[in-house]
């Protein structure tokens, strides 16, 4: 049984991931930290194995040396932080002795998953690309974390991404994103949407699940996680 508690309990995505892992026959939530139940992070993760944050871009780095700090391995869902900084703390933590790792993942849906892996495949055939991210209306960073990655892997396939990344904040959104890639005489989109926040939960499992036996300290990406459906 894997002990988890889940920081930013009381937001959207935090909510989510409580019924997820409460669902989960081998996983067991040993506790919600947020402000709004009156519980800091800190307090709640004596015990657990491992901690899921979903709360803002201000807390996320905090959240994760409190995690490291504790031994306890820490999967973070939060974009518009550090991610830097967050490797630097696991990494200096290993160094001191620690045992706890770090998973960081900007989208954890399989389709946006695949969306990034098929926008680099054509990036090194149309070079050129545009990328529209498009969120509800009370996300607090912007491009979004899925939109800066799909970017630098876009670039590292030898792609152009032009700036600006287009944001767009509405209510009645989720999470969307579509690539625009172009060259003479013809254009290929590539579109996802998470139409509710149930989509991310499988991905938060698996990483849940994986993040205690990862080879490093510190890795990003569901792309790293996932095995081809057999
Ligand atoms: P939200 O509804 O605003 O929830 C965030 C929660 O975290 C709030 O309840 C907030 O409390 C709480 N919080 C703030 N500081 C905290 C701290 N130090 N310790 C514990 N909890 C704290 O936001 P959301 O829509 O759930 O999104 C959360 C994050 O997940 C965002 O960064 C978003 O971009 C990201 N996200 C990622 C994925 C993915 O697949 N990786 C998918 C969707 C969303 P207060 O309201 O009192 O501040």
């Amino acid at each position: 049984m894997i002990r988890v508690v889940v920081s930013g309990a009381a937001g959207r995505m935090g909510e989510t991931v409580c019924d997820a892992v409460e669902a989960a026959a081998d996983l067991e939530l040993a506790g919600r930290a947020d402000p709004a139940l009156g519980v800091e992070l800190a307090e709640a993760l004596a015990g657990a194995d491992v901690a899921v944050d979903f709360t803002t871009p201000d807390t996320a780095l905090e959240n994760v040396r409190a995690c490291l700090a504790a031994g306890v391995h820490a999967v973070v869902g939060t974009t518009g932080f550090d991610p830097d900084a967050a490797r630097a703390a696991a990494h200096d933590a290993r160094a001191g002795g620690g045992r706890a790792n770090v998973f960081a993942a900007p989208n954890f849906a399989i389709g946006a998953v695949l969306l990034m892996s098929f926008a680099a495949e054509a990036a090194r055939h149309m070079g050129a690309a545009e990328i529209v991210e498009l969120h509800h209306e009370r996300k607090l960073d912007a491009p979004s974390g899925t939109a800066k990655r799909t970017a630098e892997l876009i670039r590292e396939a030898g792609g152009d991404v032009h700036e600006p990344i287009h944001s767009v904040r509405l209510p009645g959104l989720v999470a969307h994103q579509e690539v625009i890639l172009g060259c003479e005489g013809q254009t290929l989109t590539i579109r996802h949407d998470s139409i509710d926040r149930r989509s991310f939960m499988p991905g938060v499992l698996i990483a849940v699940r994986a993040v205690g036996d990862l080879p490093d300290p510190f890795t990003v990406g569901l792309d790293k996680l996932l095995q081809p459906v057999e």
